[in-house]
Order: structure tokens, then sequence, then C-alpha cells
């Protein structure tokens, strides 16, 4: 079919049922078929399969999928084989099939059926099918999870980088990027990598409004506290993230010798127990499934109710994505993160003996979960800003779900420090990291200060009046106000922007929260 002829709604009713395009599918779609390189940021649950399936079904020639999972890529082709009377519409190229299997794909696509072929990114380095890829005809090259290009992203895969030299020699074919990770930096770099500045960019909002953030202190009492919320949660699904398969397999068992119905999940788990507890808890048969990350990918259990993290996750795009799993269905949806820095300096640990590089990526995604778990600010709006989207604390949708709107904190005027502030950071050149600024504001020396003879400077020492929380609550709270930004190149330099500068000129009221405080909390055996 050409473009123009084809009647999107009647074709989307067709193949999956649906009435209505959901957000910006339609859109999407159109960009697709009209041929253009198109790039989709969608948070997960947002519907991003379909913008390319539909398409696929609909242009002439083969779309290839690349995707980073092959048991996600089986779930793909299974569903799309059960809208299709044509068993051929959809298949899975990779190492694992038979030469026979493989004879099967290549002739479905020639006979023009396969609209959609999934394949690992591994695979499409192999010489055969890229020979064979340029014989017949594409329709676009569609890259799920394309995130992974990018260093920045969770979950970064080195043979992602070499697509867009692939794709290159499979002809002049359209390509669509899609990702659920929004940060900024992410963003450049896909759109970098596949060398397409030009793509359509669609951008789905990442708040959920029926999400209730809330991040408390992990004490000695944390497994107490986890019984208890699960007990006046009865009855309802939820999940518990841990770090360590050890501590999956201690609350799984803690919480069973309590009287909740749990089961463990994790990758040391043969997969015959993970699939049976994976179902146990899609049919009801359990309340709750203790799980570290190997939990969650594809699940799509619409009336979860609480995700707990009993340790912090290592970056504010795995709590997000790990959070979305609750309240998919738009129903209630607890997000409850309990944090102790403790846990921070543990994945600091295990880091070291990385390249470097990699490690400045990982403290720098360490210090933004930091941030997130201290800040008395509206943690809807730390989290968005994080993804580069600007939220409405007052009015926003979802605006009074999270620990700190519900139980604000004092405000205190802080003009006159954040002027000294900016001021600092022109004075020394727009050229260091957060805790360097906050050692010159309280005259502390370490050596980067000596070398750069910050010392010296008529502003050191200025702001030892506050303390060294103070300064760092403050820096959170004016780069989300956005008078400062931190440079990504650099792994977090602290940069002004020209409303910083204007601040400096003309200064204006700033209502400050303090940070929460968790320290103390963590060695004291608080009842809570
Ligand atoms: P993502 O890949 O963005 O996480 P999915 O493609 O898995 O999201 O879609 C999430 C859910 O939304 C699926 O259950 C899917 O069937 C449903 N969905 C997608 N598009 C529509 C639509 N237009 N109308 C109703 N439901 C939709």
């Amino acid at each position: 079919m050409k473009p123009n002829e084809i009647d999107l709604h009647k074709e989307l009713k067709k193949y999956f049922g649906f009435s209505q395009f959901k957000g910006l599918q339609e859109q999407v779609v159109n960009s697709i078929i009209s041929g253009n390189n198109t790039f989709v940021i969608m948070p997960t649950g947002g519907g991003k399969s379909l913008c390319y399936q539909l398409p696929a079904l609909v242009l002439n020639g083969t779309a290839i999928v690349v995707s980073p999972l092959i048991a996600l890529m089986k779930n793909q082709v299974d569903a799309i084989r059960s809208i299709s009377s044509e068993n051929g519409i959809a298949h899975v190229l990779n190492s694992s099939l038979t030469k026979t299997e493989v004879n099967q794909v290549k002739s479905d696509i020639k006979a023009g059926i396969t609209k959609l072929l999934y394949v690992a990114p591994e695979s499409l380095t192999k010489e055969e099918y890229i020979q064979f890829l340029q014989e017949v005809e594409l329709s676009f090259v569609a890259i799920d999870e394309a995130h992974c290009i990018s260093e920045w992203g969770h979950d970064f895969r080195p043979e992602y980088r070499n697509l867009k030299n692939i794709i290159k020699q499979l002809g002049d074919i359209p390509i669509i990027g899609l990702t659920a990770t929004a940060t900024p930096k992410v963003q450049e770099d896909i759109l970098k990598n596949l060398d397409m500045p030009d793509a359509n960019t669609f951008k789905a909002s990442f708040n959920r409004p029926n999400l209730f953030y809330e991040v408390r202190p992990k004490t000695k009492n944390i497994e107490g506290d986890i019984i208890r919320f699960i007990k006046q949660n009865k009855g309802k699904s939820g999940v518990i993230y841990c770090l360590s398969r050890k501590k999956v397999e201690e609350i799984a068992q803690l919480l069973q010798v309590n009287g909740i119905s749990a089961v463990p999940y994790h990758a040391g788990l043969d997969a015959k127990t993970r699939a049976k507890h994976q179902d146990m808890f899609l049919m009801e048969d359990v309340e709750v499934v203790v799980a570290t990350i190997a939990f969650g990918m594809g699940i799509d259990k619409p009336d979860v109710r609480f995700v707990i993290h009993h340790d912090i996750p290592k970056s504010l795009e795995s709590y997000y994505q790990e959070t979305g799993r609750a309240g998919r269905d738009g129903g209630e949806g607890h997000c409850l993160a309990y944090y102790s820095y403790k846990d921070i300096e543990k994945l600091e640990k295990f880091m070291t003996g990385k390249p470097v590089a990699e490690q400045e990526i990982g403290y720098a995604l360490l210090q933004e979960v930091v941030a997130y778990a201290e800040t008395s600010m509206s943690r809807r709006k730390y989290l968005l800003h994080y993804f580069g989207e600007s939220f409405d604390e007052i009015n926003g949708e979802g605006a009074d779900m999270d620990d700190n709107m519900r139980n604000p904190k004092n405000k205190v005027e802080a003009q006159d420090e954040v002027k000294l502030l900016l001021e600092v950071i022109r004075d020394t050149k727009e050229q260091f990291k957060a805790k360097e600024i906050v050692f010159a504001l309280m005259g502390k020396i370490n050596a980067v200060i000596k070398a750069h003879k910050i010392d010296a400077q008529p502003l050191f020492g200025k702001g030892a009046t506050q303390d060294e929380r103070f300064w760092m609550a403050l820096i959170r709270q004016v780069l989300v106000a956005g008078l400062i930004r931190k440079d990504i190149e650099t792994y977090g330099v602290i940069k002004l922007r020209s409303r910083g500068l204007a601040f400096i000129q003309s200064p204006d009221s700033f209502m400050m929260t303090e940070d929460h405080e968790y320290s103390e909390a963590e060695d004291d055996n608080i009842v809570a």
C-alpha cells in the first residue's frame, strides 16, 4: 500500500483491535510510513511496540527490528503471529535457528510474507545475513531499547554502537530509534550515533501521576518496617527489589515466616523455578515477589500496587524503570525506597577496577540518586527534571503524590546564599563540581582548592556560617530551578545558566527547603 492510501484507524482496529491511538502513536506511525528517520521516547507501557509494528504491517517490504533480548523478541513474534493467519508474518533470525529454519525465514521474506524480522544486534553482524538483506525489500529498521547505544544509558551494549554502519550497508532505509530512557544526554548520544540529526523526535511525558514516591531511612528495623507496610497493604500485589540474590532469599523467607505469601526471583534460580514464581505472581497465587533486577523485563501485570526498593538502585533511570512497574492500570502505585548512604558506598565499591570513564559515569549517576533520596523538594519534579522535563510542583498532575509534598518541610529565604553560591561559581571560572564549590564556600582546603589557588579568592570561606549539607541541598535546588546546570561531558562540572547570571545582577526571592538528614537514622535503632 502507498502511504497516502492507508486508513490508519482501520488498520489499527484490524490488527490490534484498538479503536484509538494512545498518546503520540498516531504521529509516530505517520512519521514512519512517510519514510522519515524517527526517534521515539516514551515511558515503559507507553505503547512503543505498536509505533513500529503497525507501519511494518502496512508498508511494503520487511521491517528489521533490532532488540537486545531474545525472550522479548519471542514474545513479540508470538503476539504478532496471533493476529495473523500467516505464521511467517514475523520471524526471529538468530544463531539458534537450524539451516532449514533459516531457509524458511529467507523464503518468507522473499515472498513478501514477512513484515517484521526481529534480530539481536550481534546477529546483524553476520556477513551471510547482511548479504541476504541487501537483496530484499526492506521498509525500515527499528532499533528498540536504543539507549543501549549510550554509555550514559543504564544498559550500554557495545554491539549497538556498530548498528549504523551495518544499516548503511543495507541501503538508504529509514531508521526508527525507540527508548524509555529519557535523559537529555542519552538522547543526544542516540541521535549522534545513528547519525540522524534530522529525525522527527517524539517525546511523551514521563510523569506517572498515579505513582506515590516515598523514601524512608534504612534503619536496622527495615525488615519490620517492610512487613508492617505489606500487612497494611494486605491483598495487594507488590515487588520488593534487592541488590543481591542472598538478600532476595532472606527477605522472601522472612516474609513467608511472617505469614505473607512471597516468592523469590533471581537469575540464580533455574529457569523452571523462575517461570513458576513469575506465573504465581501473575496469577495472584502469591502477593509479593522479592527479586533482583532480573525480574520485570517484559512483565505486564497491570495491578502491581507497590514497588519497594530494599536497596537503592544505581541510577535514577533504573529507579524510574523499576517503580514504573507499579500502577500500570492507572490505579494506585506506592513506590517506597529505603535509603542509606552506606548503600551508595557499596555501589561505589562495585565500580572499582572498571575503566575510568565508566567509573566517572557510574559515580555521576549515583550522585543523582543521592540527590533524589536526600531532597526535600517535590520528588516528582526532581525525577522529571532529571529526564529533561519541567513540572509544576503545585498544579502539575500528581503534584501532591510524594512524601515531601504531603509533609513539607519549612522553607527559608535563601536569596543571599544563592547569590553567594552563583558568585563563587562565576569567580572560580565554572570549572568545578559541587564538592569543590562547597569547599570554597566553607573555606575548606583540599588538593584541588590548593592547586587552583581558590583559597586566595575574596569569596573563599564566605559561606562558612552554613554547613556542607545546606550547600549541597541549595546546589540541587538551584539546579532544578534552572539557574545552573551540570555539564555532562565533564561528569558534573557546574556551569551558570543565563538565569543564574541574571540572578547575580538582580537577586530575587529564593525559598529553599532543607534536605532530609538520613545519616543519623542509620546508626540509631529507631523503632519505626
Ligand atoms: P512499551 O513497549 O512502550 O513498554 P507496549 O508496546 O508494551 O509498551 O504497550 C503497553 C501496553 O499498551 C500493551 O498492553 C499494549 O497492548 C497497550 N496498547 C498499546 N497501544 C494501545 C492503544 N492504541 N490502545 C490501547 N492499548 C494500547
